[in-house]
């Protein structure tokens, strides 16, 4: 007989001990139960996954288990949050035991990474969504907004931008190009945590990199009431990236490609020293709106319009 739901929350989800000390009650009641010292705020995120929306039907579960984790953990990093507990909301349209299996594998074994409980959530037969909250703890007065950009702020990324992108080009059929690095940066993207933590009380604003540098660099601009200009000698690209825009001329790809999961955040220049190492400086803040981008000795307006449903 095929595993009912309450089975299926056993023996996939529910089998590991604690390990955040925030957390005093994890699956298996009515709610879980979670005390924060009053030092600390909470920082709270939702993402869903939708089949044929955000992946493909034949997409590895273990990678998907690993990326609706790791898509919320960076929302918490861009937070400059510590993540603690996650829930899942879970629908799916059969009991497939070898696919829930290397699902919750991959789901866990990230959360097990960065010592995140998973304390809760809902099981529901329907079409295959995934439904990912996040909670994350923040010194009171912290955390890393989009609003705090201003005019003479330096700008980074924390690594390299435009592979997760390319990876999708990949699957979706690119000629010629098998980039295991790009596939593996689309289907496993590590949560910039370590980095969202060490720039509390540095970045005066940040946000992770879901949409495209362009469109989540033009949310801090917005929201901070501020534009930018960029540097393209300066954008960290791989050597396959490098490689895509010398043979297609599609040079946008590291400004609109999202999936990347990388911070974008602004610095005062008097703190650049202490920015963590790894991260790259791409250009400045300024008092003029929208986002410009010198290259080849031009400076050109640059769209930032990253994906959006509904549009
Ligand atoms: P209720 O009917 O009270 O909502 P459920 O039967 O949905 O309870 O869930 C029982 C327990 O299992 C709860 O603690 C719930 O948080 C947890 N749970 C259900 N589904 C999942 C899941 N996919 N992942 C983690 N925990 C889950
Ligand atoms: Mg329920």
């Amino acid at each position: 007989m095929a595993l009912g739901e309450f089975d299926l929350i056993r023996r996939f989800f529910a089998g590991s001990a604690l390990q955040h000390p925030f957390n005093q009650l994890g699956i298996g009641d009515d709610c879980a139960l979670l005390n924060l010292p009053d030092s600390y705020q909470i920082a709270v995120t939702a993402d869903t996954m939708v089949e044929n929306v955000h992946f493909f039907a034949d997409v590895d579960p273990n990678a998907l288990g690993h990326k609706v984790l790791a898509v919320n953990l960076s929302d918490l990093a861009a937070m400059g949050a510590e993540p603690f507990a996650v829930t899942l909301a879970l629908t799916v349209p059969k009991v497939d035991e070898f696919w829930l299996q290397a699902f919750a594998d991959g789901f866990l074994a990230l959360a097990r990474q960065y010592r995140v409980d998973l304390v809760g959530g809902d099981t529901t037969s329907g079409p295959l969504t995934l439904t990912v909250q996040a909670m994350g703890a923040v010194p009171r007065g912290q955390a890393l907004l989009r609003s705090g950009a201003r005019p003479g702020d330096l700008v980074f990324v924390s690594g390299p931008i435009g592979d997760a992108g390319l990876g999708l080009k990949i699957r979706k059929g690119l000629p010629g190009l098998n980039n295991e690095l790009a596939l593996q940066r689309m289907d496993r993207p590590l949560p910039r945590i370590e980095t969202g933590l060490a720039l509390r009380g540095i970045a005066s604003a940040c946000i992770d990199i879901s949409d495209g540098l362009a469109a989540d660099l033009g949310h801090i601009l917005q929201q901070s009431d501020v534009g930018a200009v960029l540097d393209w000698d300066k954008l960290p690209l791989s050597a396959a990236v490098s490689d895509y825009i010398a043979t297609s001329s599609d040079w946008t790809l590291p400004l609109s490609a999202g999936d990347d999961y990388e911070l974008c955040f602004t610095v005062p220049a008097a703190a650049a020293a202490k920015v963590p190492a790894g991260c790259h400086c791409v250009g400045v803040i300024e008092a003029e709106p929208g986002l410009r981008m010198r290259r080849a000795g031009r400076i050109e307006n640059i769209q930032a319009r990253g994906y959006q449903h509904f549009a």
